[in-house]
């Protein structure tokens, strides 16, 4: 299979087209960035870093029996996905305090919630991700009523594989964001990435390892992601 045309050129991603109209080849640059994109920088290894522990990933999902957008990591910063078109909802878990809920509540990061809470952003860089309830999604014609509870069940689930997941390699999942996509006939499935760019992994003892690091200039996100990558490969 080849790359065709370029589809689409995001943050940290660009999407070609291929010779398949269901699949789509996805290649992971180097760009960070921060509060909302108002931060931006070139750290070099970045991409194919969040590529390999992306697709390490989505294999463990696929494994599990859920339907993900993922088919196959073509090299270190490419793969390839089933083409879908994304539901602009950042859909987010929290496990632990920590980011903008600790800020909304006034509470101290760290503190574990008793039941895991969802959230949803609504996906709009001009007006920065606004934080938005069910009735919002409805009236922006995002998804029907039971797709927002699917989106629901299937982020809880989803949560459950994943704390395992790092658990297995001795990092806490504190919080993440998820994205959906809708395929050609409809069916929602799980698209995007979940790296430490997208979600907060902390050790034993009290280390980010993940993109706080550099949202808060607290450590090196090569290393940090390189030991993150190194830990997960061992799982195999
Ligand atoms: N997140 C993300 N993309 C975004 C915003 C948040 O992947 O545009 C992830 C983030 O890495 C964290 C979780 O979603 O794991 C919750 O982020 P939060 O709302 O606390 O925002 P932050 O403090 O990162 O601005």
């Amino acid at each position: 299979m080849n790359k065709t045309v370029l589809l689409y050129e995001g943050k940290a991603k660009k999407l070609y087209k291929t010779e398949d109209e269901a699949v789509v080849w996805v290649e992971y640059c180097d760009q960070a960035t921060a509060l909302n994109g108002a931060r931006k920088e070139e750290i070099a290894g970045k991409g194919a870093l969040n590529n390999q522990i992306t697709s390490l990933i989505f294999e463990k999902l696929n494994a599990e029996g859920l339907e993900t957008h993922f088919i196959e990591k073509l090299s270190k910063t490419e793969q390839l996905n089933k083409k879908v078109s994304i539901i602009p909802l950042e859909v987010v878990l929290r496990n632990v305090v920590a980011g903008s809920f600790a800020k909304r509540f006034g509470l101290e990061e760290g503190i574990v919630l008793q039941e895991p809470i969802v959230e949803f952003y609504y996906k709009d860089d001009a007006l920065d991700d606004p934080f938005i309830n069910d009735e919002h999604v409805r009236f922006l014609n995002i998804a029907t009523y039971a797709e927002i509870e699917f989106l629901k069940r299937e982020t809880r689930k989803i949560n459950e594989i994943l704390k395992k997941i790092w658990a297995e390699i001795g990092l806490t999942l504190v919080d993440f964001k998820l994205e959906f996509g809708r395929l050609a006939d409809g069916r929602i499935i799980l698209a995007d990435e979940i790296s430490p760019d997208t979600s907060r992994l902390w050790s034993a003892d009290g280390k980010h390892m993940d993109k706080d690091v550099f949202r808060r200039n607290i450590g090196d996100l090569i290393e940090t992601y390189t030991e993150v990558l190194t830990l997960l490969e061992k799982t195999k």
